[in-house]
């Protein structure tokens, strides 16, 4: 298939539309293999000689992912953690890197506490104001930016592309958590970024039973080799089993974030004028201070996840989430089933998160449903 005459749709539903030479099969077999023949005259002429760096059901998936983010490359790893730490951790001690204030919070503690003691000088700036970003790269020392957008749990929007400019203008590459816009919604590659990271975990697999990480490249070269070398080397590794979910998780991406994407922007706006929300965060409102950016930056929607704000305070919030019927009260997001979590809980301390704060991970439902159960546990926790 060429990936430049299809659409993304397309690409996805036929997973390349791969089939398996040997036997035929429209879905190829799982390879499960950890160690390959070597040759007569001792080269490995298939390209494959050990598991840890070789498999071709990995390779399948990370075929997809890179035609999906217009991408050169593309890699698979264990986790969304270990394909992010493994960005971090191909850069050297005395970096100077600059990450966002609101991001994904496992991602914060482990950048503030064991990238610095690994060496790796770390200033936290808010992305979304552009002048400060400018001010916090240091030209010359500034090796890596990395967004999130949107961003959890305020989904908060970052222009990629000005922010790829600022980078490039100081000599730093710049990295993109792209878990929550999902290729179909933005590709950061095309907008200037040099790598882009998913949290595999969440819509890519879509399916709530696959921890898995990806990685996507703009260009190859020393920085993704060295990349590529610690998850051999550190074994940061994707089974082959997880990586053939993941393939199939991925034929109804598209699907899935279209059912999402419609499904949030009707929750947003019904809850906006519910008497006991007293704000939604959402980036398809007109009232999100990301709005215009992710207007220009997002195609097709504005993603599956809003959080909103209940009058009341952190108790009504909780007490909200405990009368929910058909959302699930579960941490994670990206999955074909609708969760609340009430994030500050989990967050701790240093959190952006106001203590009231409801995050909603939009399933593919009925939103009908998905609006009535919220309403329902909304007057349950103010009678
Ligand atoms: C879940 C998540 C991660 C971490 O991914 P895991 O697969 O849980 O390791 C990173 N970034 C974002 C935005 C996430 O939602």
């Amino acid at each position: 298939m060429t990936h430049a005459r299809w659409s993304p749709r397309t690409l996805a539903a036929q997973a390349l539309g791969r089939i398996d030479e040997a036997s035929r099969a429209v879905v190829p077999p799982i390879h499960v293999s950890t160690t390959f023949l070597r040759d007569p005259d001792n080269q490995y002429r298939s390209g494959n000689v050990y598991g840890r760096a070789d498999n071709e059901t990995v390779r399948e998936a990370e075929a997809v992912i890179a035609a999906l983010e217009g991408a050169s490359a593309a890699m698979v790893l264990g986790s969304g953690m270990s394909a992010a730490t493994a960005v971090f951790l191909a850069l050297a001690p005395g970096d100077h890197v600059v990450i966002p204030k609101v991001m994904y919070w496992a991602m914060r503690n482990w950048l503030l506490t064991d990238a610095v003691r690994w060496g790796l000088r770390i200033e936290t700036v808010d992305t979304t104001d552009l002048a400060a970003l400018r001010a916090a790269v240091q030209p010359g020392m500034t090796k890596l930016v990395w967004l999130e957008t949107p961003a959890n749990p305020l989904w908060s929007i970052t222009d990629i592309a000005a922010a790829a400019a600022i980078a490039h203008g100081a000599g730093a590459l710049l990295a993109v958590d792209s878990t929550c816009a999902t290729p179909l919604l933005t590709r950061p590659l095309a907008l200037g970024a040099d790598l882009v990271m998913h949290a595999a975990t969440k819509y890519l697999n879509g399916h709530s039973d696959v921890i898995a990480g990806a990685l996507a490249t703009a260009a190859t070269g020393e920085f993704w080799d060295r990349i590529r070398r610690n998850r051999s080397m550190l074994g940061q590794i994707l089974g082959p089993l997880e990586a053939f979910l993941l393939l199939r998780g991925m034929r109804t991406l598209p699907l899935r974030v279209q059912a999402a994407c419609a499904s949030a922007m009707e929750l947003a706006t019904r809850l906006a004028n519910h008497a006991w929300v007293a704000d939604v965060l959402y980036p398809g409102l007109p009232s999100h201070p990301g709005h215009d950016i992710a207007r220009r930056q997002m195609q097709g929607g504005f993603g599956g996840m809003l959080s909103i704000r209940v009058r009341g305070g952190e108790s009504a919030a909780i007490a909200t989430a405990a009368a929910v019927e058909l959302f699930k009260r579960a941490t994670s997001l990206g999955g074909v089933e609708s969760l609340i979590e009430h994030r500050a809980s989990i967050e701790g301390p240093g959190t952006p998160c106001p203590p009231d704060l409801l995050r909603l991970s939009v399933g593919i439902e009925d939103p009908a449903d998905l609006y009535a159960d919220l309403d329902q546990a909304l007057r349950h926790a103010h009678p």
